[in-house]
């Protein structure tokens, strides 16, 4: 599905700001926030993504970019137009939206050529047919024009839905869980391909996924949403390694969470003592510490504190589980290429560059 722009700007190319801006936008349903006091502002031309767990409010922030719901508070804008207020309403059709659903929602009766061209009615027959081409090409689905949507395969529909999508040269795509349906070698292949288009293309592009791994490697800036609020907001990497709240830093990848205490700007704990840095320092405090896997690493040792519990091969990759005598465990993720046995001692190594300290939450009696 798609929305068109204007006719001027469906049938030529189009210049001047485009970005998209949420101010305190909130949507409830039956008195329950699906979207809660959200504000973003997405730049033009940025790949930008909404990530987080199911329910946590991401198609709700999509449609009402769309303008498929109204906001109950709050405002959305694009291209410094006010398009959503309390008291501003402006329809889907006129917002300049392109969007790409899961099911990518192809005309059955029309070819790859008439799907693409749907977007573009009301252009001239000269303007229609080189934009189509145009189109055709980029998404490399040149020798389908004449093909019906049943004769394509899963990855070629998700790339006629893109062109038809891109064909009124809308200011902004959205795209809901576009790569879900697909096998997850095609995903990746898709994923990289439907990035160079939209980046060739200029496209500002919000994607919605519960897929962290998709997020990072599509996005310029990733926007994690919890229970229809803004968790955190910023780049692939200022997520994973610089997480503001536990639920980030668990959603984003897997994590170890240590106790430790703050003492003079030194953080200890079982796996030492770290300076923090620069980094905040509430007095004495108990906290704390967030251990990614990539940041553990072991040598093998007869006299180690730690034990191999676990070996997960991934691929390139193993996942250790390291446990030590008192029964605590941590992860550390190493090249597979050689293997260590379950069930050898180690020596436990962490990078203490990248630790992250949480506030230890409150035990509260039950
Ligand atoms: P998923 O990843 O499962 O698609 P999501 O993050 O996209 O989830 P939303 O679909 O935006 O989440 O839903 C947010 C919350 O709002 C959920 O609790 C959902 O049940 C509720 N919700 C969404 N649409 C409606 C609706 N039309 N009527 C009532 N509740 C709704």
């Amino acid at each position: 599905m798609f929305f068109m722009t204007n006719k001027a700007a469906v049938c030529q190319a189009e210049n001047g700001p485009a970005y998209v801006q949420l101010d305190n936008a909130s949507k409830y349903f039956n008195g329950n926030p699906a979207v809660l006091r959200l504000t973003i502002g997405i730049d033009k031309g940025e790949f930008f993504s909404l990530l987080g767990p199911s329910g946590c409010g991401k198609t709700t922030t999509l449609r009402l970019i769309a303008g498929l719901e109204r906001p109950d508070e709050g405002a959305v804008s694009i291209g410094k137009e006010v398009v959503a207020s309390v008291d501003t309403w402006v329809s889907p059709e006129k917002r300049g939206i392109g969007i790409v659903f899961q099911d990518y929602a192809l005309f059955p009766h029309m070819t790859v050529a008439q799907n693409v061209a749907f977007g573009l009615k009301g252009c001239r027959r000269e303007q229609i047919r080189p934009r189509v081409n145009e189109l055709l090409e980029l998404t490399s689905l040149m020798g389908l024009a004449g093909r019906y949507p049943h004769e394509l395969s899963g990855g070629q529909r998700q790339r006629v839905a893109l062109a038809r999508s891109l064909a009124p040269r809308p200011r902004v795509i959205l795209l809901d869980e576009p790569f879900s349906n697909l096998d997850a070698d095609l995903r990746e292949e898709l994923r990289r391909e439907t990035k160079r288009i939209l980046k060739e293309h200029g496209a500002t592009t919000i994607l919605v996924t519960h897929d962290q791994e998709e997020a990072f490697s599509l996005s310029d800036r990733v926007g994690v949403l919890q229970g229809g609020a803004l968790a955190q907001l910023g780049s692939p990497a200022e997520i994973y390694h610089r997480p503001h709240s536990k639920f980030v830093a668990d959603f984003v990848g897997k994590a170890d969470f240590i106790d430790g205490k703050v003492e003079g700007g030194i953080v200890h704990s079982a796996f030492g003592s770290f300076s923090l840095n620069g980094g905040p320092d509430w007095g004495m405090s108990r906290v704390e510490l967030m251990i990614r896997p990539d940041d553990v690493d072991f040598v093998l040792d007869a006299a180690g504190q730690a034990t191999i519990t676990e070996a997960h091969f991934l691929g390139a990759s193993v996942l250790y589980q390291l446990r030590f005598a008192d029964g605590r465990a941590i992860h550390a993720i190493r090249p597979s290429a050689e293997p260590a046995p379950v069930g050898s001692k180690v020596r436990v190594k962490v990078d203490a560059s990248h630790i992250v300290i949480f506030p230890k939450e409150l035990q509260v009696p039950g």
